[in-house]
């Protein structure tokens, strides 16, 4: 069966009165566009547990750093709508920088601890904009379900204890990682690789993977689990390691020693293309 149109609004005072006539549950999926089969995972599941799926566009400018890739991030609504038609959602939300951030705004979301390591201390500011604008798309959305992707592990902490502590009656669902067929982790950066790089990239889910082999025959002091992904990654000529972190997976705090729960992460550059990707030890 065809999918019906999808409809798509800008202005929040127009967001608002299509939401009204949604069927609940209501599931909302932000991203920030050039759609990859990532974020069709999330709006796939999403259509199974709501009765009404929303998409935000939105490259939100106050989580990229001044040196970071804001103007030339990949954009393509044409294509995003038609995805999304495809899949299934049923509303698209894109506003624009000013109905966001107009003249004069100076309300911002911060959470105290858990953006201290990894992302946060690489990139000072990133999830000030993270959780001010979710909290911004919390509040005109109303959803009763928000998904976000396992492939920003901290960004789906900060979010899930920033919705509890501010009483957000919404419940964050975390999805598992899409990745490619050779195990590079689905991402809108992506696109900037050249073919080269795009081939070094596999060392990143290749080093996680040896690490958890290692983990698998009972290695578990992280120093030399991080190591594992550092040597391999070191190997490869066209790839910079930014860190790599073996972190309890609630706390986000660096491990001696994995015992519950562990998060392994890492940031590689690729000449200015930054990938991030993790997996779960436990
Ligand atoms: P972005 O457009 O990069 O802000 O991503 C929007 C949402 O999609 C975030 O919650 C991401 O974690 C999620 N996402 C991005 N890439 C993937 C992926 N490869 N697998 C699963 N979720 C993803």
């Amino acid at each position: 069966m065809k999918n019906p149109e999808i409809k798509t609004v800008q202005g929040i005072l127009e967001l608002r009165e299509l939401r009204k006539n949604l069927p609940a549950p209501v599931g909302l999926i932000p991203t920030m566009g050039y759609l990859h089969e990532g974020h069709l995972s999330l709006v796939k599941q999403a259509k199974e547990e709501c009765a009404s799926v929303v998409v935000s566009i939105f490259v939100n400018p106050s989580q990229f750093g001044p040196q970071e890739d804001l103007s030339s991030y990949p954009r393509d609504l044409q294509r995003d709508l038609q995805l999304l038609q495809e899949t299934g959602a049923d509303l698209v939300w894109n506003p624009t920088t000013e109905d966001m951030y107009p003249q004069g705004y100076q309300t911002w979301v911060e959470l105290e601890e858990l953006v201290k390591p990894l992302e946060g201390s690489m990139r000072p500011g990133h999830f000030k904009g993270v959780a001010t604008v979710v909290s911004k798309l919390f509040n005109a959305v109303q959803p009763m379900k928000a998904y976000f992707g396992q492939k920003d592990a901290q960004q789906a902490a900060v979010i899930k204890r920033m919705a509890q502590d501010l009483n957000f009656p919404i419940e964050v669902v975390i999805c598992p990682i899409v990745r490619a067929e050779d195990g590079l982790a689905l991402s809108s950066r992506n696109i900037y690789l050249d073919k080269n790089e795009r081939q070094a990239a596999t060392v990143l889910y290749r080093s996680l993977q040896a690490a958890r082999e290692a983990f698998g025959s009972g290695e578990r002091n992280a120093g030399n689990l991080r190591h594992i992904v550092s040597d391999m990654v070191n190997r490869e000529a066209l790839a910079k390691l930014q860190y790599v972190s073996c972190a309890d997976a609630e706390t986000l705090g660096e491990l001696e020693r994995v015992s519950a729960k562990a998060l392994l992460s890492m940031a590689v550059y690729f000449g200015k293309t930054r990938l991030i990707d993790n997996i779960i030890l436990e």
